[in-house]
């Protein structure tokens, strides 16, 4: 019998009226003769609200205390849905995480998946009844419980698809599909009917919050073939796979954006000797996340570096350069928030050199400043005003021939 993995998102579970729809597109699938692991996440924006109110009772919060919070919200739904499919006169039965056998690293906050011990699902699942999950969770090897990071919970169902070697992983959420970029700002951003593991994981890691990174990870180290997919409306959404037939042999598939950058200048008054590993290894130290990195080191100029990190790491970045300022031997640091991320993505640029010089030209075009850049073989990052951003991705998403024609 085949086996599937669905996964629904907090909107596609938000209320009763959701939930019911939601047990009824698993109904149909054990219709269909599947046996169904369902993976699920918290109600809404329950996830946000728990956070909320751990902040009000203790702004210092631990992170055990705070995993111990976030889990609960995945319960509620899990055992709600497991009862609105059993109202649809099919056997279902909740587990949380680490009933499931999914065991993390011993990290709070962010713990990536270990192993997925499945014995009990697949027992379930063979006794004919549907497993309900939850998602964005574990535990620790001595039994604590964790979270997996923002938007885990597909990457839940992914490492749990590939436990029970499911035929597939269907991710359903709140819209149609995988865009050209996020639906929810561009108007004419177009629905893609595949793309592959590899610009996928681009678009996820470079801000589209579509996808858990890590859950693409998983699904292309195991070819696991993943589908986002509509919840509330028919239809097939995107699949991703490895290998893809080339859409209009577009070079650029995807855009995706990331708000709130801030970027930091160090500058040195003589010509700097010491190594570019002492700021990084100080600020990797404090878990500060460094994404673009630019260095300026010719004799006409002052030395400097500048970097981009997002906006929740700034405190701690200008906290570590401070407080090192003597070691790290610098003179003057600056900084510059209110920037955007800006990227655009296509396994097509490996052989296409013009791709760069493209964007820059559109964006010069569009009277948008460029102030960082950063390249890999199948995307192109820049650094923007955030103000621009939205006009930015327009003008990309139009003249890489992106646009849905006859827009909606
Ligand atoms: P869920 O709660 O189902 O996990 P998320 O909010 O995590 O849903 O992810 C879905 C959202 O991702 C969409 O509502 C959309 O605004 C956003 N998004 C960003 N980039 C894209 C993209 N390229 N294609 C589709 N959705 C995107
Ligand atoms: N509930 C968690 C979150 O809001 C996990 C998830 O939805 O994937 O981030
Ligand atoms: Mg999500």
């Amino acid at each position: 019998m085949e086996r599937i993995v669905m996964k629904f998102g907090g909107t596609s579970v938000a209320n009763p009226e959701r939930i019911a729809r939601a047990a009824q597109l698993v109904v149909e699938e054990v219709n269909r003769g599947k046996q169904v692991a369902v993976i699920v996440s918290a109600m809404g924006k329950t996830t946000d609200e728990l956070l909320s109110l751990a902040q009000e009772v203790n702004p210092t919060a631990g992170r055990r205390e705070l995993d111990m919070l976030l889990a609960t919200g995945e319960q509620v739904t899990a055992s709600l849905l497991a009862m609105a499919i059993t109202a649809k006169g099919v056997e279902a039965r909740s587990y949380t995480g680490w009933q499931a056998g999914v065991t993390t690293e011993s990290v709070h906050g962010n713990a990536r998946i270990e192993q997925v011990q499945a014995d009990r699902i697949v027992s379930a699942l063979e006794t004919g009844a549907v497993t309900v999950i939850t998602g964005f969770q574990g535990a620790d090897a001595s039994g604590e419980l964790t979270t997996l990071g923002r938007g885990g919970s597909d990457t839940s169902a992914v490492a749990i698809a590939i436990a029970l070697d499911a035929a597939v992983c269907d991710i359903y959420t709140d819209v149609e599909g995988v865009f050209t970029t996020d639906p929810r700002l561009i108007e004419k951003a177009r629905k893609l009917e595949e793309i592959s593991y590899d610009e996928m994981l681009e678009i996820a890691n470079l801000g589209a919050g579509v996808l858990h990174p890590r859950a693409v990870e998983f699904a292309k180290n195991h070819l696991m073939p993943l589908r986002v997919r509509p919840a509330h409306m028919d239809g097939q959404g995107t699949v991703i796979k490895e290998e893809i037939d080339l859409e209009n042999n577009l070079v650029v598939r995807g855009i995706a954006f990331e708000r709130d950058v801030v970027r930091i200048t160090v500058m040195y008054d003589v010509p700097y000797n010491g190594s570019l590993a002492n700021i990084f290894t100080a600020l990797a130290k404090h878990h500060v996340n460094v994404d673009i990195i630019v260095q300026t080191i010719r004799e006409d100029v002052q030395p400097s570096v500048s970097f981009s990190i997002k906006k929740e790491d700034f405190a701690e970045a200008i906290n570590v350069l401070e407080s090192n300022k003597e070691e790290l031997g610098y003179s003057r640091a600056d900084f510059e928030v209110g920037l955007a991320k800006v990227s655009i993505v296509g396994s097509g640029m490996v052989s296409n050199p013009g791709v760069a010089a493209n964007m820059f030209d559109i964006l010069r075009q569009a009277v948008i400043p460029v102030k960082m850049v950063s390249t890999s073989e199948i995307k192109v990052s820049v650094v923007i005003p955030e103000p621009e951003m939205e006009k930015a991705v327009t003008a990309l998403h139009e003249q890489f021939g992106l646009d849905v024609t006859g827009a909606k």
